[in-house]
């Protein structure tokens, strides 16, 4: 190194990746050079865009290319390409920090499962995977239109160093020093290749990186200049995946090029390949992942798929061309219309967007239903992963609401996991609402005393427990003509099924008089003013009470979660229902009634119902101080 060397520290993030890096087990190292090839081809993509608003970057079309050289005597390999190039403070920045999203909770999850290669996929650590095969590896790059050229240089410990480089264009030389196995390092992962071998190269870039849209050259110092195929034809036949027949493509070509664009280590689960003919030309090849990405719930993260226009790659992350409900979706769109110079702005606007998004959609959506009717196992797991992000289609996809409606799986009380036409399927004779639950957990939600109507005459209950679904359900109020019915709500109509017994208890004696002496008990007790009746339930059989709601259903947690975003909510409205034919509530009601009484048994059946709802009890201590008074008496 010499004297003008500056050093500096990796960001501590940055530093923990690369210790993950240089120690965990891969299950496959020949990735590397895929990483900084794709890197190489970005940095062409970048110049090619630039240059044309800027003409004085000097970019001439055609002239990309990608160089991989080796030189086995140094046990170095170098992937040189002539694109934008870095500046003194990017090569920091860039390299020496993780700016991504999502970065500690992949750190926490790679600590916790130490040794498993494969999550690191989920991340794409790019650039860093050099350090699994290099001990040192050194940068030397000149960013376009300017005359400095600068040296990174590091061995993965820590630090890096930087000092003028040499390189008299614009571009970058990435050049790795291969660990020799056994020697540089006693961990070094047994599937490390002959990194130096300029066969193993050709196979690994021909593998994937054949579609790269710039020519890739092979050089071997080693060989003579003029050597069989040196340096003139390129490894890869740059060849456009999306443009070929499906047939002529292999599956592994295709999962190939899924890795090349999402860094994704796991192949798809799904692919669709779709060819738009017409006024509004494009090619389209998507992916659907098999697994989130960790950025899925990040609203800045990488979401969206690549524009291309007539092969050239326009942009990456174009969220105009797939709705935010999508947002998993991987791919590429290629279109035959579009103007080269298009901008975001422009794309926002332009109705062939909307077409080819409206298209894809359906596209995608077409699949999600094939893949539910024929391969069930592999969807409930698409389900899993990205159920909740889909179901925001229901709210903000008018025009497809029905189609993901249908694609929609959700917990039920009787039939486990369901969709809602095999729970219309499945409805009673006389039922024609479709009844639900929201809010909270759904084990909470199907112990809740709110059910027990329902499970008595045979009634299934959707157990909505994600926020999202109070959010659709209150939006869209009925599918295939039946209407959603709260189960929670005061008002709510139990149709279909018998019940094991006889309704309307209100004429047994003593009933009435014990609703009324809690209606007014209950005025004098902190915490229960929003309690707006009391009434003798129908549709409780096992628990002595319960609140439930009137007016229109939002549950504690809907409530809650709009306080916390500042929002006002509607008073709430609740009733309490007492069940008279509970055994407790007959001692209860049987029993003297003081006005010292009538408030205990009051504050003992508000606290109950509040805790077989799942809820706090809202007046904790005078519940507690009631119960321990009368467990003494005992
Ligand atoms: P990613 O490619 O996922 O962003 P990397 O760690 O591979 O992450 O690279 C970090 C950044 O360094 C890139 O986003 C890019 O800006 C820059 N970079 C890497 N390689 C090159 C290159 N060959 N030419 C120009 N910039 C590069």
């Amino acid at each position: 190194m010499s004297g003008q060397a500056e050093k500096h520290e990796f960001q501590s993030e940055a530093k923990q990746v690369l210790e993950l890096m240089i120690h965990s087990v891969y299950s496959n190292p020949d990735i590397f050079l895929r990483e900084l090839i794709s890197n190489a081809s970005d940095a062409l993509d970048k110049l090619r865009i630039e240059s044309l608003s800027d003409e004085t970057l000097g970019y001439a079309q055609g002239e990309g290319k990608i160089t991989v050289r080796l030189d086995p005597e140094k046990r170095a390999l170098t992937v040189s390409d002539n694109g934008i190039g870095m500046s003194r403070d990017e090569l920091i920045s860039f390299l020496g920090t993780i700016a991504k999203s999502g970065t500690r909770e992949f750190i926490a999850a790679m600590n916790e499962a130490r040794g498993n290669g494969d999550l690191i996929g989920q991340f794409g650590v790019g650039f860093y995977s050099s350090f699994i095969v290099a001990g040192r590896v050194t940068v030397d790059t000149r960013k376009a239109g300017t005359e400095e050229s600068w040296l990174w240089d590091s061995s993965g410990d820590g630090t890096f160093s930087i000092e003028p480089g040499s390189r008299d264009t614009g571009g970058t030389d990435v050049t790795l020093y291969i660990k020799e196995r056994g020697k540089d390092d006693e961990d070094s992962p047994s599937e490390i290749k002959n990194y130096l071998s300029r066969w193993t190269l050709r196979e690994i870039i021909k593998k994937y990186s054949d579609f790269v849209s710039y020519p890739i050259y092979l050089e071997d110092s080693s060989e003579k200049k003029d050597a069989e195929d040196a340096k003139d034809e390129p490894v890869n036949s740059m060849k456009a995946l999306w443009i070929r027949a499906e047939s002529d493509v292999s599956d592994d070509e295709y999962n190939e090029f899924y890795k090349h664009i999402t860094h994704d280590w796991e192949d798809p689960m799904e692919r669709i390949v779709y060819r738009a003919e017409g006024t509004n030309e494009f090619h389209a090849l998507l992916y659907i992942p098999s697994r989130p990405p960790l950025d899925l719930f990040y609203r800045e993260g990488a979401h969206g798929i690549e524009l291309y226009i007539r092969r050239v790659f326009i942009m990456n992350d174009c969220r105009d061309l797939m709705p935010e409900y999508l947002r998993f979706v991987r791919g590429v769109v290629d279109s035959e219309d579009l103007p080269l110079n298009v901008s975001r702005e422009i794309l926002q606007q332009d109705s062939m967007t909307a077409m080819i998004k409206r298209g894809i959609v359906r596209k995608v959506l077409d699949t999600l239903k094939r893949m539910k009717s024929d391969r069930a196992e592999d969807y409930k797991k698409f389900w899993g992963m990205f159920g909740e992000v889909l179901k925001e289609g229901i709210v903000s996809d008018i025009k497809n609401r029905d189609a993901i409606m249908k694609l929609a799986l959700f917990e039920a009380s009787r039939s486990g996991e369901t969709s809602l036409e095999d729970y219309v399927a499945g409805m009673k004779e006389g039922q024609k609402s479709i009844y639900y639950i929201a809010g909270g957990k759904s084990e909470t939600l199907s112990n809740s005393p709110k059910l027990e109507a329902f499970s008595e005459r045979g009634i299934d209950v959707l157990l909505l427990s994600n926020p999202i679904d109070e959010i659709w359900v209150s939006a869209v109020r009925e599918f295939d003509s039946h209407q959603f019915a709260s189960a929670s709500s005061a008002d709510v109509e139990i149709e279909g099924g018998e019940p094991s017994r006889k309704d309307g208890v209100s004429d047994e004696e003593g009933n009435d008089s014990l609703v009324s002496r809690v209606k007014e008990s209950l005025k004098n007790i902190e915490g229960f003013a929003d309690v707006e009746d009391v009434k003798l339930s129908s549709r409780l059989v096992g628990s002595p009470a319960t609140f439930v709601q009137k007016g229109e259903p939002i549950s504690p947690q809907m409530r809650n979660f709009f306080r916390s975003m500042g929002q006002n909510t509607p008073p709430e409205r609740r009733v309490l229902e007492i069940n008279a034919l509970h055994p407790l509530v007959k001692k209860i009601s049987q029993s003297d009634w003081t006005d010292e009484a009538s408030k205990d048994w009051t504050v003992l059946l508000a606290g109950l119902a509040s805790i077989s709802d799942g809820e706090p009890v809202r007046n904790a201590a005078a519940f507690t101080s009631t119960l321990e008074k009368l467990l003494e008496d005992r």
